[in-house]
This record gives structure tokens, sequence and C-alpha cells, in this order.
């Protein structure tokens, strides 16, 4: 169970002696996108097997297939790389590479080239079964040691759980079993773990143990694919690589904080999944939790995985709920209505979802941290399925200027000075600020200044996905929560969650609006509004 993982440097120089020549580095040092200016190293994975459960479904289908194949694209897997599917249908390898084939060429984000995919082909193994069949494990066993013969890999797997959640300590423990788990000297054994991680704080310690029980700490990755966003470590680029910001960062200027995470699309098809989770647990428990630690968390003194993971913590620790839970957080569902020109169906007439269900599908909360920093502002978290548009940003509102030497009417409608992270679509920074009006009044309104990803560098940004495997295989994890990250943030919600069980039927919204009543009239309470997205 040893983690001999060493840090990135390491995994670059084992992939270049195990491709026998600098070839994969050439490859992606190549990149004609790259600036000539860069001279570091691509960060390129040792050789491994990533072992996908779960291959055929949604998840593995359109992200991760896809991601492996970019990363291909980009000289970022050793040569030796192999993939082995595991899942119930009595497939052979070449059902699992169409499969495969297939999803790259409908959701990868490079172009689709022949010699890139033959050397990915290669490495393409599927083991059929279900979790429960020792048999299946078995096999698989004795597949990756044939793997490791083969081709190189050194007993190195990866181990990803795309699969539903209630599978997850059936799999850990036939890891367990079989010994995969366990990593030989000189060799390591990672395992995935997909979120939902736990729908509670006694569910999510009841899994950290059993996996702790297989995998040390070290080789547990808890994806949280927002963290694998460029525009999310972004946030810590522009607090912490710049001057400009960080002075300012504090309740001494900011007046509140909103971080929103809205979609435009309902449950689709995933109504076995949704029911009974809701749009807390699904979305703030992990994604909006983390991008409030990473906007309020002090600068950490390196970013290796423990210093950010302590930060991190210390802040979701210092979170508070307010006394008043009934006014101070407001859940609603989608009623039928309108979106993107065509009628849609409320939640209550989704296929699969009882008439009476009493899952919300919007959720919005306000919380404080109680810390020297942020003590007195506010941090409001929303998020919701069927809104007007399909957006993520926080958004860091200033305090008014404390005093206007210009005429009322002059500042009438000049609002709050903002910094707003845009997360997705249209990944970017805006700033917000006053600006006289040309003329000869001095008339004084709000104007934007934007950074856009796509304007500033030749590169595309990298999928999440793309990011966050090759962590996995480089072993890099700073990005990945860690189990106390977790806990904590179940921690913070779950009061609320056994607040609104005692409260009845989520408030109904009209699809395509901006969610409940109650979410505008908790903000308004506090003289403030939501941004108009
Ligand atoms: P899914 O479409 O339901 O796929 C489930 C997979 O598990 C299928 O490949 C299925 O294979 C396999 N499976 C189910 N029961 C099995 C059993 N008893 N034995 C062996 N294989 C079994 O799920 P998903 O949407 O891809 O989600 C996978 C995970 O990612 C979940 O934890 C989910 O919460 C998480 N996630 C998904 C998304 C998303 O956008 N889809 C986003 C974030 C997180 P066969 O039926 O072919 O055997």
């Amino acid at each position: 169970m040893s983690e001999p993982a060493g840090p990135p440097e390491e995994a670059v120089a084992v992939a270049s002696a195990v491709a026998g020549t600098s070839t994969t580095l050439e490859v992606a040092a190549a990149n004609p996108l790259r600036d000539p200016r860069d001279k570091r190293l691509p960060r390129v994975a040792g050789p491994c097997v990533m072992v996908l459960f779960g291959v055929t479904g949604d998840l593995a289908k359109r992200k991760l297939l896809p991601a492996i194949y970019d990363l291909g694209n980009r000289g970022l897997l050793p040569p030796g790389f192999s993939l082995v599917g595991f899942a119930r249908r009595d497939w052979k390898d070449q059902d699992f590479a169409k499969l495969t084939h297939d999803a790259v060429k409908a959701h990868a984000r490079t172009p689709f080239r022949e010699e890139v995919w033959n050397q990915l082909r290669e490495g393409i193994h599927f083991v059929p079964g279900e979790f429960s069949d020792d048999g299946a494990f078995d096999a698989l066993a004795m597949a990756l040691r044939e793997i490791d013969e083969l081709r190189g890999t050194g007993g190195n797997y990866a181990f990803y759980l795309s699969v539903p959640p209630k599978f997850f300590p059936v799999v850990v423990e036939q890891l367990r079993r079989t010994g995969l788990a366990d990593a030989p000297d000189g060799s390591w054994r990672r395992v995935v773990i997909e979120k939902p991680f736990g729908h509670d704080l006694k569910s999510a310690h009841e899994l950290n143990e059993i996996t702790n029980s297989a995998f040390p700490e070290s080789s547990i990755f808890r994806i949280d694919h927002y963290l694998g966003k460029e525009t999310v470590q972004n946030i810590m680029a522009l607090r912490f690589a710049n001057n400009l910001y960080e002075p300012i960062w504090n309740r001494s200027f900011v007046d509140h904080v909103q971080i929103t995470m809205a979609e435009d699309i309902g449950i689709g098809g995933r109504a076995g999944y949704y029911d009974g989770i809701g749009a807390a647990r699904d979305v703030i428990q992990n994604h909006l939790l983390q991008l409030l630690a990473l906007v309020a968390m002090e600068d950490p003194t390196s970013f290796d995985a423990s210093a950010l993971r302590r930060e991190k913590e210390k802040v979701l620790k210092a979170v508070r709920l307010p006394a008043d839970l009934s006014l101070n957080t407001s859940r609603g569902q989608y009623a039928a209505g309108w979106q993107g020109g065509q009628k849609v169906v409320g939640y209550l007439q989704e296929d699969g979802i009882s008439t009476d269900s009493t899952t919300e599908t919007y959720a919005a909360i306000k919380l404080e941290i109680a810390n020297r920093r942020w003590a007195g502002v506010p941090f409001y978290l929303r998020t919701g399925k069927r809104l007007g548009r399909r957006v993520t940003e926080v958004a860091v509102v200033f305090q008014r200027a404390p005093h206007l030497p210009f005429s009322k009417d002059d500042t009438e409608i000049l609002g709050q000075n903002a910094l707003v992270v845009r997360v997705q679509p249209d990944e970017g920074i805006t700033v917000r600020f006053g600006s006289k009006v040309p003329g000869t009044a001095m008339e004084v309104r709000d104007v934007s200044m934007d950074f856009a990803y796509g304007e500033s560098f030749l590169e595309s940004s990298p999928e999440a996905y793309e990011r966050l495997l090759l962590d996995v295989m480089i072993g890099d994890p700073p990005l990945f929560p860690h189990q106390r990250e977790v806990e904590l943030s179940w921690q913070i919600l779950d009061p609320i969650e056994e607040f609104w069980t005692t409260q009845g039927q989520p408030e109904p919204y009209p699809s395509g609006s901006w969610g409940p009543p109650a979410s505008d009239a908790m903000m308004a309470r506090d003289g403030r509004v939501w941004r108009r997205l």
C-alpha cells in the first residue's frame, strides 16, 4: 500500500526513459501552439494502465474516453499506455475499441488523427463482469499482469470508478481482495472516485473508511471536475500571482460574494440519480463550496497538495450558517415553462419522478466566514436547473466608494464595483467599475473591462478531465479534494438539508426563469440583488 509516486518532474523522466527515446516529449514540446518562450518540459505521464469501471456509461463516453485520446494527441501519454474497460456486457476488445473510437469521434476536443488513434487502439482491452463477481476481478488481475509483460506498464495502475455511487464500496473491496490495491515496491496503485462522495457526513465518512482500508489516502483521488477547469485554477493565479487584488480582498473592501452555477437543462435521463439528491447535494456540496474555499482561503505557502488543502480546510472550518435558515436559504423546483423557444415539462412531470417528489432543483444559501479577513461579509451560493442560461461565475462585489463628490443625479445608476470570474462558458474575467459618460456633464456609469481566454492565449483550454486524468497518472494531487474537505463540506450542508426535510414541497419556479421568488426575497432582505446573468 505504499505510494512511491514522486513529483511531476520524476514522472517526466520516467516517461522519456520508457519511451526509449524522447519521442513523447518531442511531440508535446513541438506543439505549434506552445509559446516559444516556454522552456518548461511538458508534464508527461509515466508508463501505466488506466482501468475504467463503468466504461459503457454516460460519463465515460462523453468525457473520459475523449479526454484520454486528447492527452494522446497532445503527446502526453507514454507509448505503452494501456486502457482497460470493465462493464457487464459480454464484449471483446474490439467492441470496446469501437465504443472508444465512436466516443472520441463524437466528443474529443482535438482533431482526429489516425496515427494517434492506432497507438491508443493497441493498448485497449476489455474485461466483462459484474462488480460482485470475484471471477471477473480475478480475470482483471490476470489481464493486468499480461499487459505489464507485453507493454512495459510496470504494475502501475489507476482504477477509475465511473460507476453509480452505490457500487463504490464493492469495487474497492474487490480491488483489496485481489491485491490490486497493493502496489509492489517501485510501482503505484491509485483509485479515482467520482462524485457524489457520500450523501451526508455519515455516509461520506463511511465511504472514506472503506476506501482507506484498501488504499492509503495519498493514493485516493476524489474527482471534482470543477477543479480541473482552467478558470477555476486561475482564481489562484489571479489572487496570488498579482499584487493588484489581494490588498482589497477582504472585509474592508468587499461587500459580498456571489457564487452561481446555473444550468439551462433539466434532469434529462438522470432521474434515478437526481431524485432524492437535489441541487444542493449535487452542486453546492462539491463545486460551489470548493469555489468558495479557493476564493476565501489564505495564500498557501506553496502549491503542493498538503499546503493547498490545509488552507482550504481552514476556511471551510470557519464557514458558519446563518441562525435563521428559513430566511437565509431557499429551494425551488422547476415547473413547466419555455426554454430556448421550446415548451418543457416541470420536474414532477419528468420520466421517473414521482408526482410528490420534494427534491429541490434550485438551491440558494447564505454563508458567513468567521475569520479576520471575512467577518461580516456574506457569501451567497446558488445553483439550479432549467434557469435562464447556462453560466457559472464567481462575483466579488465591492463596497461603494465612501464618498462621491458628484451630484446625486450624475451617479444615480452607478452600481458597485465587481470582479467576476467567468468559469463557463465564455471563460475569462470581467472587472466592472464606474466611468464618466462622454459629454459635458459629470455623469458616471458602470462599464466593464474584459479578459477572455480565447483572445489572450493561442492554446485552447484543455478539458477539465484531461488535466485531472493526467494528474492521476502523474500522481499530482493538489486539484483533488482531501477527505477532510469532503467531510467539512457535508458538515456545512447537513443542517440545511435536515431543515429542508421539515419544509414540505419546494417553491415552484417557471422553467427558463431565474429561480423561486423566495431566493430574490432572501437577497432583498439584505438590501442586495442577485446578479443578472
Ligand atoms: P451510467 O451512465 O449509469 O453508467 C454506469 C456504468 O456502470 C455503466 O458502464 C454500467 O455498465 C456500469 N455498471 C452498472 N452496474 C454495474 C454492475 N453491477 N457491474 C458492472 N458494471 C456495472 O453512469 P454515469 O452517468 O456514467 O456516471 C458514472 C459516475 O460518474 C457516477 O458516480 C456519477 O455520479 C458520476 N458523474 C457523472 C456525471 C455525468 O455527466 N454523467 C457527471 C459527474 C459525475 P453496463 O450497464 O454496460 O454493465
